[in-house]
Order: structure tokens, then C-alpha cells, then sequence
């Protein structure tokens, strides 16, 4: 039996407390503990408390951390982003589990616990991507959790061959089927969805749609994909990334989506999108009460280099794209990035409470909020009561 007391540390809209941890769960919450005599002391000295924080979208099989600067193409569509990034990896010959292992210790660093991470699959790199991301998973699995999405980041249908291989990943693992712009890449809106959510239902597992259409288009898109999630049953279990289209319809159109992502329980994920494109309105949204979750996307990829994998940053993104200013509003995107983006991806033992993982950061600033404006790296991070990371460095 392995006891850690953590001490004097400052939760979210909580007194300064204690923290009792056995075997990886949390046994107490309260003020001046008396340690058992086995127990490993942490003192916080003060310390901020936040829970394990969470990266709900990324991309780690393709991630160019460690590797020399990649100068970005000009490029003026999707198609031609994508086509790119097939010949970097035809070129550079990038190793996804090395890239993946790379990105996973420099996000553990940095104080998250848990990962969403799709995998390209295509004709080309096969299950290249998601294999090493999956060997990175169960290498690291006591310092960060990953799960996996299979994604077909080429076009599915414009592609064959990729079915099979999407299907072929899940059956090895995989625990999330991801799908890509339905019209806009396959130009086949009914078929890839059609083809996704068969997946899902073969393989019983969550669906995670890349949905970068925009306006009318992509709320079209919404309508089959709501559909779909109803005609199978999958309430709560499907997520759409991106959703620019939601920052780009009328009103009316808006308000009607949002009674069927709340009747179906599907999330929305927004990272607080550079470039001035129109993007999801959080707050509202919230207010709502629409399921969020948000990530940091693509590490310094072939996409461009502007992303990084700490997500106190992706939380000051988020507040910067919505012009969050006030308390309430950065304490409300430091919940999406713990305990929304857990019970999008169906975390169950999340949470600051008694019973529940012990997956914890201290970072020493003077409150939460500062926590997310001034991003210091956090100067201790523990998964399940273990210390996983201190002061930037993974142990
Ligand atoms: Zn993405």
C-alpha cells in the first residue's frame, strides 16, 4: 500500500486543504491530515490544486517536436494541407512512436493526465501511425492515459482501401472512430457517414467527427450526423470537432442544432481556432448547456507550428478567441479542460473527490485564474498518487 499526503494545497473555489492518497485513489479531503506513519509527504506550501488537466483533441502520431524546424507550405485548401503532409512523411519518414512519445512527455510535463490523440490512416502510411501511437499508449500508461482515435485523414471513400484499414485498427485497439469533413473531402456526405457510424456500431465504440465545413454546409453535416447518432442509439457517445459551422448560421439554425446536440448529448470541441475563422461560441453554448471539450490539435505538424501541448496555454487560447476577460469566464474554460472534457471521453474515476483517481497538479502562482494568463509549468504532476513529472521534467 503506497500512502501519499499532499499538503496545504488550494483547489478550484475551495479552502486551502490537505489531500490523502492510497493506491493511486483519494481517501481524504480535508484540513491538517494527520499522516499515517507510512505515508510519503508532498508539501504544498500553498501550492494551487488543479485536477489532472486534459487534452481532448490532438495528434500525436505526427507531431515534429524534436525534430529540425519544418518551414510551413503555402497552401489554400485543406486538400492541399493534406496532400503535403503525406509527402513530408514519405520524405522525413517520421517514426509515430518515437513523435508520439515525444509529445506524450512533453504534455505529462506540463501537467496533463489524460489524452484524446487520432491517428492518420491512410493508403499510403497505413497503420504506421496508429500503431505507434497505440505502442506510446501502452508504454506510458501509468503517467498519461491515451486513447486512440482511428482517422482517416486523407478522405475515406476517395480512398479505397481505407475502410478496411480503419476497421483493421479498431479491431486492434483503437477506441474511438474519428470521420472528416463528409462533403468537403469525400464529397459523399451520406456514404461517409453512413461508413463511420457502421464502424462505431461494429466495434461499439465512440465516434469523433473533424468537421471544419462551414455555414450552411457544415450545419448540414450536423443534421446527418444527429440523425445518425439517433437512428443508432449513440447518445453520448459522439463528439464534433472543430464546428466552425456553429459560428457561422443564423440564429434560428443555431438555437435548433443546440436542442439536438442537448437531446443527444453531443459535444462540441473547440480550441479557440487562430485565423479569425468563425468558430463555435463557447460561452454561449455553456450557458446552454452543451457538452465541451477542447485539446491543443496538431503539435508543430505539417499543419503549421503554432500549437503547443500545454494545456493551461490551450485554456488562454480559448479565453483570447472568446474574449474571455472575467473570473467566471476562465474558471469556466478551466472546467472544460478537466471535468467536461472527462465526461465527454467517459473518464470515470475523474474528479476531486473522495473515491476518485488521484490525478493532481500544484503550480505555484496566486490563483486559477493567473494560473491560465501567466502559464507557469506546474511544479508537480501525479497520475493515480504517483508523481509522474517535477518542474518540467518527466521522472
Ligand atoms: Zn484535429
Amino acid at each position: 500500500m503506497v500512502t501519499t499526503l499532499i499538503r496545504n494545497a488550494r483547489p478550484l473555489r475551495r479552502e486551502p486543504t490537505d489531500v490523502l492518497v492510497t493506491d493511486g485513489i483519494i481517501r481524504q479531503i480535508a484540513p491538517d491530515i494527520a499522516a499515517p506513519a507510512d505515508a510519503e509527504i508532498i508539501e504544498g506550501n500553498g501550492a494551487l490544486l488543479f485536477q489532472g488537466l486534459i487534452d481532448g483533441h490532438t495528434h500525436m502520431d505526427k507531431a515534429l517536436i524534436g525534430l529540425p524546424w519544418h518551414s510551413t507550405k503555402p497552401t489554400s485548401t485543406i486538400t492541399e494541407i493534406i496532400a503535403n503532409e503525406r509527402q513530408l512523411r514519405r520524405e522525413e519518414h517520421i517514426d509515430a512512436h518515437q513523435q508520439s512519445t515525444r509529445h506524450a512527455h512533453a504534455a505529462i510535463a506540463s501537467g496533463t493526465t489524460h489524452i484524446r490523440s487520432f491517428a492518420d490512416i491512410d493508403t499510403e502510411w497505413g497503420l504506421n501511425g496508429v500503431r505507434g501511437l497505440m505502442q506510446t499508449r501502452d508504454d506510458l500508461k501509468d503517467k498519461v492515459q491515451i486513447q486512440v482515435v482511428a482517422f482517416p485523414q486523407s478522405g475515406m471513400l476517395i480512398r479505397p482501401g481505407t475502410v478496411e484499414l480503419l476497421d483493421q485498427a479498431l479491431s486492434e485497439g483503437a477506441e474511438v472512430i474519428g470521420g472528416l469533413d463528409p462533403s468537403a473531402i469525400d464529397r459523399d456526405p451520406k456514404g461517409h457517414l453512413d461508413t463511420i457510424f457502421g464502424l462505431a456500431e461494429k466495434h461499439d465504440v465512440d465516434v469523433d467527427i473533424h468537421l471544419h465545413e462551414p455555414g450552411e454546409l457544415g450545419a448540414f453535416s450536423f443534421d446527418l450526423i444527429i440523425e445518425r447518432t439517433r437512428a443508432l442509439g449513440w447518445k453520448g457517445r459522439v463528439t464534433i470537432s472543430h464546428a466552425f459551422a456553429l459560428g457561422g448560421i443564423d440564429q434560428a439554425r443555431l438555437d435548433a442544432l443546440i436542442q439536438e446536440l442537448l437531446d443527444l448529448e453531443i459535444a462540441i470541441m473547440s480550441h479557440g481556432p487562430s485565423g479569425g475563422r468563425p468558430a463555435p461560441p463557447v460561452e454561449y453554448l455553456r450557458q446552454r448547456g452543451v457538452r465541451m471539450i477542447s485539446g491543443n490539435d496538431g503539435i508543430q505538424d505539417s499543419w503549421g507550428p503554432l500549437n503547443r501541448p500545454e494545456m493551461l496555454n490551450r485554456a488562454y487560447l480559448v479565453c483570447y478567441r472568446n474574449n474571455f476577460r472575467r473570473d467566471d469566464q476562465i474558471e469556466d474554460v478551466i472546467d472544460i479542460i478537466t471535468n467536461s472534457s472527462a465526461e465527454v471521453m467517459g473518464i470515470d474515476d475523474y474528479g476531486f473527490a473522495v473515491g476518485k483517481a488521484a490525478d493532481l497538479v500544484l503550480v505555484e502562482e496566486e490563483n486559477h485564474c493567473a494560473a491560465v494568463i501567466r502559464r507557469p509549468t506546474p511544479t508537480l504532476v501525479m497520475k493515480r498518487g504517483r508523481v509522474t513529472a517535477r518542474d518540467g521534467a518527466v521522472i
